[in-house]
């Protein structure tokens, strides 16, 4: 299974990836998080990934497609993989198609979580990760047990810099201009499953389950 998760900051891919992966045992490729990884490490990557980041600007696709292309060629994603925030454009999705035809390899699903715009800053705004193993929460709509505290490891959970919200409302608007347009670009490839993202975290994921199918 290659996948592609698509939808504005806030969808729930995160939250969404973390089942995907674990049901398909397929590893899970964040664009988001290798720059944020970046960044904590201070690479000069990082360091250039994170003035963009900061404005809720995309970061230029020289710093990013090799960056998907490289990872797609090791050993663990000979038996698919799972693209998480990329591609954001369309010229990142034809940069990718290309790769792709080269290596013979054929995206299988492309997901689409469909959420409402008034919805999406109070989702990023409360997003919490932990620390330690990343999972992601919310304050209000999918709490820790005790707060601050990650459920699954005891981790301490911290807000992301770009979760305030005048970013989180920049980057929902280069989403509409920029990403946005690849529905219609899976659309015409015959790949894409619409996905209604406001429903139960539990609810979205069956939805997804149903389009991808329960075979690995
Ligand atoms: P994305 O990766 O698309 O930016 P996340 O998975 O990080 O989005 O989810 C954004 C925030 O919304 C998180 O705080 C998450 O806990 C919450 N969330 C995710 N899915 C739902 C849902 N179906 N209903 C309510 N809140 C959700
Ligand atoms: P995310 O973790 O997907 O919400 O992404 C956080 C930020 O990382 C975005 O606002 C961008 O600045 C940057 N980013 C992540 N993926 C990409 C990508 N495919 N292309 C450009 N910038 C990206």
């Amino acid at each position: 299974m290659r996948i592609i998760l698509l939808g504005p900051p806030g969808a729930g891919k995160g939250t969404q990836a973390a089942g995907i992966v674990e049901k398909y045992n397929i590893p899970h490729i964040s664009t988001g998080d290798i720059f944020r990884k970046n960044i904590k490490e201070g690479t000069d990557l990082g360091k250039k990934a994170k003035e963009y980041m900061d404005q809720g600007l995309l970061v230029p696709d020289e710093l990013t497609v090799g960056l998907v292309t490289d990872r797609i060629t090791q050993k663990d994603c000979e038996k698919g993989f799972m693209l998480d925030g990329f591609p954001r454009n369309v010229s990142q999705a034809e940069q990718l198609d290309t790769f792709l035809k080269e290596a013979n390899i054929e995206l299988t699903n492309v997901i689409n979580i469909e959420v409402d715009k008034s919805i999406l800053v109070s989702r990023a705004v409360g997003r919490r990760i932990c620390k330690s193993c990343g999972a992601t929460y919310h304050i209000e709509f999918n709490a820790p047990q005790n707060e601050g505290i990650c459920n699954v490891c005891q981790g301490e959970l911290y807000q992301r810099a770009d979760d305030n919200e005048e970013t989180v409302s920049k980057r929902i608007q280069v989403y509409l201009d920029e990403t946005k347009p690849l529905a219609d670009y899976y659309t015409k490839k015959g790949i894409i499953s619409n996905i209604n993202g406001e429903q139960s975290i539990d609810n979205v994921f069956k939805d997804i389950v149903a389009a991808l199918g329960s075979e690995k």
